[in-house]
């Protein structure tokens, strides 16, 4: 056996040792009055040891490349991130002691930079957003290290069959429900890895179940999914952290997609603040942006007279956002006026009300 098998060996054996000691994420459910028959569960991804569903990207990524015969002692590990992968990584990659270096935009906020230190990883930021590739791939040439790559690998990194990927553990943990199998599974494009695991198991496992997928305002996956055109570009990142691109990343499979919405950034953000008052904690922008396209599936089933359960991901706690979406002067100064639009979400949950305009629909 190769010196780097045997380090594999050992690499894998101390990843996998770590995820037997941990639990599965909650399935917590959240009652809406206004819209009957229909049950909804929000897959609560924050309690993951590095706080989002990126733990299980960067497990996945880690064992991918382990498995190719990626990584070896010594040499670093390099991620183009724009901040919660960067920090999962860290974690990963200190386990099996290797240097960590996250490239990500200059604006990336200090309590992400903290937290990548925090587990050993070291920060490199770079002042035009566009170039966080190149430059991830010029620091692995020069240093003899990898640049993991998490907007090509998502998809293919994880296991679709199952392996306890997040379809497979949200059907367990629906068994003994009213309606165990869902009539929707919701998630939001980041680097539309969740949305691809989701899709292909619920047709590998021919289950009676869609997937809706749900971007940001400044994002290209929902104009790419209405046209194919894969050369669309913006020249802004997306305001809500961790989902929507400014270009089409490779890992977004547009054809395991059932139906997609587009939600405008302040409804996203003023669901998030209505969800967070019902959970009783904080929960990231993309959250939001999942209950905005759970709320427009439910609206159809209960306009359609069916009854079921629709289950949205929960992609990260409020903690990271609390000098920004859940500090009013910061909402104020970016131009966001909430209190109204939270009042609709509320409308629209407990009342059974109409969303409020502007949410761009395909395929539903
Ligand atoms: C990455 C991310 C997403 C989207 O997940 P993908 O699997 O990358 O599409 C959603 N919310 C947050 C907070 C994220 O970090």
């Amino acid at each position: 056996m190769s010196d780097n098998h045997q380090w594999s060996r050992e690499a894998i054996r101390i990843i996998e040792a770590d995820f037997q000691r941990s639990a599965d994420t909650h399935l917590i459910p959240l009652e809406l009055p206004g819209l009957p028959g229909v049950e909804l569960y929000f897959k609560d991804e924050s309690s993951h040891p590095t706080g989002s569903l990126k733990h299980r990207l960067a497990r996945s990524l880690f064992l991918y490349a382990l498995c190719n015969g990626w990584l070896k002692p010594g040499a670093p590990v390099i991620e183009a991130s724009s901040g919660s992968t960067a920090i999962s990584e860290a974690y990963f990659a200190r386990m099996l002691g290797l240097p960590f270096i996250a490239v990500m935009p200059a604006t990336t906020s200090q309590e992400k930079i903290a937290q990548i230190e925090f587990y050993g990883g070291r920060s490199h930021l770079v002042q035009d957003p566009t170039q966080i590739y190149a430059e991830s791939e010029r620091l692995a040439r020069e240093s003899g290290g990898h640049f993991m790559d998490q907007f090509t690998y998502a998809e293919r990194a994880t296991d679709w069959r199952a392996n306890n990927n997040i379809a497979e553990s949200i059907f367990h943990q629906l068994r003994f429900e009213r309606h165990p199998e869902p009539s929707w599974l919701v998630s939001s494009p980041g680097t539309g890895g969740t949305t691809a695991t989701l899709g292909r198991y619920v047709r590998y496992r021919q289950h009676n179940t869609r997937v809706l997928c749900a971007d940001a305002e400044r994002s290209v996956f929902f104009d790419f999914y209405q046209s194919g055109d894969a050369s669309l570009r913006l020249d802004h990142g997306s305001r809500i952290e961790g989902i929507g691109r400014p270009r089409v990343e490779a890992s977004f499979m547009p054809k395991v997609i059932d139906a997609m919405v587009k939600v405008p950034d302040a409804l996203s953000l003023a669901a998030m603040h209505y969800l967070a008052k019902r959970l009783g904690r904080h929960v990231g922008g993309s959250s939001g942006t999942n209950l905005i396209g759970a709320l427009v599936a439910a609206a159809e089933m209960v306009a359609a007279g069916e009854t079921g359960s629709i289950v949205a991901i929960l992609c990260d706690s409020g903690e990271r956002y609390a000098t920004s979406y859940y500090d009013q002067d910061w909402l104020k100064a970016q131009g966001y006026e909430l209190s109204g639009l939270i009042d609709s979400v509320a409308a629209c949950v407990e009342q059974g009300q109409a969303l409020p305009e502007g949410v761009l629909r395909a395929g539903i």
